[in-house]
């Protein structure tokens, strides 16, 4: 493996196989990382110009309560804590109306636990959706599909359909973790195998739902079961189509029990730069958006982020505990004015997306960019 290699087939936008993902992914020279960075860089550049997307969007974590124990999660609650709580749709409903402005979508996740049972969670979902006809409901990771079907005893396409039902647009590609079973079986022993979480997210895009797909890195796992995760990433969208972004997610371990079996010494920032890099250029012909997070990077990182291959500064977030219950230190909201005027700042063009990224079904000359003065009006 050499640079020559790789830059002559990221220069001609050839697909990269497993081992070279896991050779960059092995890269730690400075030099090496700006090679990497640049050649991320460009390959961004061919696929989306200037143009940095965000959305405008808020968590909903219907319920903390969670009966698992993934080892990397400190969001999750038992049913007698006093911390433990399950929203009300009075709570939602007022949450959503303090939004800045129109919201465009809420992300509805929650804890799995028996306290907590399907059909209440379809009913607070269709009051959101008569409630707030516009706003794009982006559902439920595999594994609450998963744990609803168990519920009921029912098929995942029958929960997936009750979901649809009630007001679901999308589907959440989060709970993927490492799609490698050897690591899965390390940090969420619990949970649905890497076989469990593909079949789930492509019932759901059979039936008609986009989804995004997510990485949890930082933690246990080495390059080749990075390389794993991509290619089952890859060989998904190429059967379906409907993966809209992808999604690197960096391991908080302050307050987690997987805190303690990490590489403190590891540069975690630099290591999200080179996820976000590497995924640029295996997805390059596959997945056009890779989405940097400033909820975990911090708003500056992920800013600087942009010039290491990833195209989206994720969303507003206005209510985020996930990330914050574990230790992150980053803030729960970001105006929307100020994504706007720091994404100009760097010589980017802002644009406000959907969750479908529809913005990138116009021809990018005939679409009109949000501006500072369009966005405060
Ligand atoms: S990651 Fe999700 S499933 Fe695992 S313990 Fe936390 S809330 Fe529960």
């Amino acid at each position: 493996m050499n640079w020559e290699l790789i830059e002559r087939k990221t220069g001609q936008s050839l697909d990269l196989t497993d081992a070279e993902a896991v050779w960059l992914l092995e890269r730690t020279e400075p030099s090496d990382l700006e090679r990497l960075y640049r050649l991320a860089r460009e390959a961004n550049s061919r696929l989306n110009g200037r143009f940095v997307s965000f959305v405008h969007n808020m968590n909903v974590n219907y319920t903390n309560i969670c009966d698992y124990h993934c080892t990397f999660c400190e969001f999750k609650k038992s049913a007698d804590s006093p911390k433990a709580y399950v929203l009300r749709f009075e709570d939602i409903k007022s949450r959503m109306e303090q939004a800045e402005g129109k919201l465009s979508e809420i992300t509805f996740q929650g804890g799995l636990s028996r306290e907590v049972k399907f059909q209440e969670v379809l009913n607070l979902l269709s009051q959101i959706r008569s409630h707030f006809p516009d706003v794009h409901v982006h559902a439920f990771s595999p594994e609450e599909i998963h744990y609803y079907a168990v519920e009921i005893g029912e098929p995942y396409v029958e929960v997936i359909r009750r979901a649809q039902e009630a007001g679901m647009n999308s589907m959440c590609g989060t709970a993927a973790e490492i799609l490698d079973d050897e690591v899965r079986r390390k940090i969420c022993s619990e949970k649905i195998s890497s076989d469990g979480w593909c079949e789930i997210i492509e019932t759901g895009h059979a039936l008609g739902l986009s989804s995004t797909a997510t990485i949890l890195f930082g933690h246990l796992e080495q390059p080749e079961h990075v390389a794993n995760h991509f290619r089952r990433i890859r060989d998904l969208q190429r059967k379906t189509g409907m993966i809209t972004e992808f999604i690197p997610l960096l391991f908080m371990p302050d307050q987690t029990k997987l805190g303690q079996a990490v590489d403190r010494a590891l540069d975690r920032i630099q290591y999200a730069f080179k996820m976000i890099a590497v995924s640029r250029l295996y997805f390059m012909n596959d997945i056009r958006n890779i989405q940097t997070s400033w909820v975990k990077l911090g708003w500056d990182n992920a800013l600087e982020s942009l010039a290491a291959g990833a195209n989206d500064m994720s969303g507003t977030l206005y209510s985020e505990n996930i990330t914050r219950e574990a230790g992150g230190r980053n803030g729960e909201y970001v105006p929307l004015a100020q994504f706007v005027s720091e994404i100009e700042r760097i010589g980017k063009i802002p644009v406000e997306r959907d969750t479908l990224y529809s913005f990138q079904k116009s021809r990018y000359p005939e679409h009109q960019p949000v501006s500072s003065e369009r966005i405060l009006q």
